[in-house]
């Protein structure tokens, strides 16, 4: 219901600058001008609204999910993108349908119509560049964090450009309800940032933590245990991720994404399985006890809290056991009466989380690299093995949670549906949004 919710008001703030236009715009144009100012206008609201679609706002990422947030922000870039680019051409040499008239301050208007034009044809170059940018950002020799600052920054300099642009040389900003719509969207856009960059950190800074400890979990990888440091912690659901900044200023953007991997029930302290992979995770095990530490959180739809299905299949692979061992110990420490079912498969025994009792009925271990005397499955999590742990009454009512590796995760979901588990009981958090 809240889904539909979101998706109204989304496509209520695309058709609106439409509506308005329409209602207050003066006598139509031609066709193809009115279709050229049509794609242009939902273009701008479509790139206005990815502000708010960046991930960091609970409202929406907590409903659809950060995987469904993630995927809807780059569908619609690359559509805002084509839009765009198309737009001028509608015009057939008359770009904005004749928006003012040529009177006695010919020469202002004259040099205010360039202004609009330049920014539009400015921000016609940029966006293509910083599309293709965020699309092929691993390939670029960029830090994370420099393409994130890079990313924010572009779009808000592409949404005043635009803003210039609408304004001047469109037509129908000319009209009060039309214009308003624009400086609303745009002073929401701004506030995004205002938001994610000044206000949530500010309010992070009140609600400090420091590291209790770092321990090694398995091979090249760490348990890394959070205490709140004059709060009473943090109230999030098992399974729920956090954005964690560790030893840096709380207006750093160096912070990053990890399952929280304990239980809420267990106490205020959180912690976190950490593998090491590039430039924040590779120095983890160095983090001194004390170090203080900003969490933004509880983000995140993998979660159980609330579902009424009977029992729960937990599906790992790797370091994918974070957020599902947070869902395992939950369901322990709180008896929880629904049956339970781990499945956690990694390379080798050495690459296993080790001190959480992963062991008994409920945990089947799976190595695709086992030693000689391992006593538990072997290969990989494909569906011969889905079928020896979950029978056909478990897949027609159980709910399914992964996390893993994308191609597991791509191959377990496709084995799952097979056996007729219908998607709306199959949750996963992707650890890349690539
Ligand atoms: C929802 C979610 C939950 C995750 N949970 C865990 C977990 O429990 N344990 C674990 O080991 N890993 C987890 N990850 C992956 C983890 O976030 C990355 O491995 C880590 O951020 C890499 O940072 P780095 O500085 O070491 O590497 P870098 O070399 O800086 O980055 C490598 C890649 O990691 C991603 N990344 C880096 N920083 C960020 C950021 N601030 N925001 C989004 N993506 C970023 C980017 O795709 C980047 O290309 C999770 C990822 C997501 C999205």
């Amino acid at each position: 219901m809240r889904l539909l919710g979101l998706i109204t008001i989304y496509g209520v703030l695309l058709v609106l600058p439409l509506v308005l236009s329409a209602v207050f715009g003066g006598p139509p144009r031609g066709i193809w001008a009115e279709i050229g100012s049509g794609l242009g206008m939902v273009a701008f609201a479509v790139i206005l609204v990815e502000f708010v679609l960046s991930g960091r706002f609970k409202t929406v990422s907590n409903q659809i999910g950060m995987d469904v947030t993630m995927r809807v922000h780059q569908a619609m870039g690359r559509a805002a993108l084509g839009l765009a680019l198309v737009h001028p051409f509608f015009y057939g040499g008359s770009p904005s349908g004749g928006a003012r008239p040529w009177d006695a301050t010919r020469q202002l208007t004259l040099s205010t119509d360039m202004m609009g034009v330049g920014a539009g044809v400015a921000a016609y170059v940029l966006l293509p560049s910083f599309v293709i940018f965020a699309i092929y950002r691993k390939q670029t020799p960029q830090t994370y964090e420099r393409w994130r600052l890079l990313h924010g920054l572009g779009a808000a300099l592409i949404a005043g450009l635009l803003l210039v642009h609408t304004m001047i040389a469109g037509r129908y900003a000319a009209q009060m309800p039309v214009a308003w719509y624009w400086y609303a969207m745009t002073a929401g856009a701004v506030a995004t940032l205002v938001h994610v960059y000044l206000l949530a950190p500010l309010k992070a800074r009140k609600r400090a933590w420091r590291v209790q400890s770092v321990t090694p979990a398995a091979a090249r990888q760490w348990a890394l245990t959070l205490a709140p440091d004059g709060h009473d912690g943090l109230d999030y659901k098992a399974g729920q991720f956090a954005w964690l900044n560790v030893g840096n200023s709380v207006f750093s953007l160096h912070e990053n994404p990890f399952s929280i991997a304990s239980a809420p029930s267990a106490g205020p302290e959180i912690s976190f399985v950490i593998k090491e992979f590039g430039d924040f995770t590779r120095t983890v095990g160095q983090i001194a006890p004390g170090t203080r530490a900003y969490v933004d959180a509880p983000y995140g739809t993998l979660a159980i809290a609330g579902r009424s299905e009977p029992g729960v299949a937990l599906i790992a692979g790797g370091v994918g056991i974070a957020p599902l061992l947070g869902i395992f110990l939950e369901m322990r420490l709180t008896h929880d009466p629904r049956p339970v079912r781990l499945i956690y498969g990694a390379a080798t025994a050495g690459d296993l989380v080790a001190g959480y009792e992963l062991s008994g009925d409920d945990v089947t271990l799976v190595l695709s690299d086992p030693p000689d005397d391992w006593p538990g499955e072997t290969g990989m999590i494909d569906a011969a093995l889905l079928k020896r742990v979950f029978s056909q009454d478990q897949c027609d009512s159980w709910v399914f949670l992964l996390c893993g590796p994308p191609q597991m995760m791509d191959s377990v979901e496709h084995d799952l549906i097979a056996r007729g588990v219908p998607a709306r009981r199959i949750l996963s958090e992707r650890f890349d949004y690539d």
